[in-house]
């Protein structure tokens, strides 16, 4: 199983390393192809002077990286957060060439990131920001080499932003340059749900598989912004019992459920923090909600929250990563033995890029389809890479995660067969 040094075990970077280091072996791939792939195909760091509201001048560092172009142009987010590192960047730069594969959409990987907190920073700060950093970027994204989306700390509005930028730069209105817009700007429907419908698809799959039921089962989710609202909204709907959730600033517990829809008008419409809710429950810190009784557990928030040190105390049946990176490398083996059925990350949030993918086209096209269209073509995609994922663990006997891993590997690894290497 994977090995990671317990002092490196919260290097995302690393740890998304040893995972791939497992599946390529088990995979017994060649010794060319595992160093190709292991490595991204180009990082770029910018620094970003930008005019502050108070007239001075601060300069902000950026990165894009690049990890694989081999199935198609790079697809992945731009983070804006103050613990952006290259690491990080770069590991879930790996994660969207994979999760492009598991799910079979003609993409490579590719993440940004910019140092800074977003909270601290106004829209005037933030606009010049994403406009500089994109225009630094200008020659390396577009819709047939790098296509960003949003992430942690960057919206729709960001998005709005790239667009504009770039199409200023090439002279014409080119939507295509990055998914997650706005409807009114060639963004598509459902996209804002997207992540959230597709855990909730792959939630319902894994249901059927273990023989339980929505309605006797128990969710909690950790995070409350796209990801974890749009869960918890749809699966509150289709009858799960939502018993748990959390924000940066604090988690509640209520064994009862909670009325989502008064939540989210807490949240999203009142703007209060999540542990203030009235109508709440137990309030806990932020990480502690994982460890509660419930039959899923969702991680929607940040990376390296199941580590060693706590997958012990984990009491899910089933957990459903709709963050990127939630669980730690040695934690995986914890969780396996306590047989926790875990749908992982570059399946599990791989919703968003779908319908991102559904954007990409739509735009390409010039003809945008009804929401019902795109639900329909994600529930297609999503179930059929759960079953090809379970399919695969079972086949080969490894984990879901591994068995993730090892169907992308192959696939990119098959593309890049069938490209060559240009010398
Ligand atoms: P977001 O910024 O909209 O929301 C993040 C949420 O997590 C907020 O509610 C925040 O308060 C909470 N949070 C932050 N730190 C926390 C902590 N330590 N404990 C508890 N809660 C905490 O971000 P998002 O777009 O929902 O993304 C969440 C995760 O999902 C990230 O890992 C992201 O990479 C991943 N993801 C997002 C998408 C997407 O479509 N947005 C797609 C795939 C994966």
């Amino acid at each position: 199983m994977a090995t990671v040094a317990a002092h490196n075990e919260l290097n995302v970077y690393e740890s998304a390393e040893a995972r791939f280091e497992v599946a390529a072996k088990l995979l017994g791939l060649e010794e060319g192809l595992y160093k190709y792939l292991r490595y991204p195909n180009k990082e770029i760091t910018v620094y970003i002077p930008v005019a502050m509201d108070n007239g001075h001048l601060e300069v902000f560092i950026g990165y894009r990286v690049h990890h694989s172009i081999v199935r198609g142009p790079c697809k992945g987010g731009i983070r804006f957060a103050p613990d952006v590192t290259l690491d990080e960047v770069r590991a879930l730069a790996a994660w969207m060439t994979w999760k492009c594969a598991v799910v079979n959409i003609p993409f490579g990987g590719a993440k940004g990131g910019v140092i800074c907190d977003p909270n601290k920073l106004s829209r005037g700060e933030l606009e010049r920001i994403t406009r500089r950093y994109t225009a630094e970027l200008s020659e390396w994204i577009g819709p047939e080499r790098d296509v960003p989306a949003p992430d942690l700390g960057t919206n729709e509005q960001t998005m709005a932003w790239v667009m504009d930028t770039y199409s200023m730069h090439v002279r014409h209105t080119t939507t295509a340059v990055v998914t997650g817009k706005p409807l009114d700007l060639g963004g598509s429907h459902g996209r804002k749900e997207a992540t959230g419908r597709g855990c909730q698809i792959v939630c319902d799959r894994a249901l059927a598989k273990l023989g339980m039921k929505r309605e006797n089962t128990r969710v909690i989710i950790q995070g409350f912004g796209n990801v974890g609202s749009m869960s918890a909204m749809l699966m509150h709907q289709a009858g799960y019992k939502i018993v748990g959730v959390a924000d940066i600033y604090g988690a509640l517990y209520n064994e009862k459920g909670f009325d989502i829809p008064a939540l989210l008008d807490w949240v999203y419409a009142k703007h209060k923090p999540v542990p203030e809710f009235p109508a709440g429950g137990v309030k806990f810190f932020p990480q502690e909600i994982l460890f509660q009784p419930c039959d899923i557990l969702l991680p929607a928030a940040v990376e390296n929250q199941i580590t060693s040190q706590n997958a012990h105390r984990v009491q899910a049946r089933i957990l459903c990563e709709g963050a990127n990176g939630p669980t730690t490398s040695p934690a995986d083996e914890i969780l396996e033995k306590k047989g926790v059925f875990v749908i992982p990350d570059i399946l599990g949030n791989a919703g968003g890029v779908t319908v991102s993918y559904f954007e990409w086209v739509q735009d390409r096209q010039g003809f945008f389809w009804r929401e019902s269209e795109v639900n329909e073509r994600l529930q297609d995609v999503m179930e059929h890479s759960f079953d090809e994922v379970v399919r695969y663990a079972e086949t080969h006997g490894v984990n879901n995660r591994i068995a993730a891993y090892m169907l992308a590997i192959d696939r990119v690894g098959f593309a890049l067969k069938l490209r060559g290497i240009y010398a």
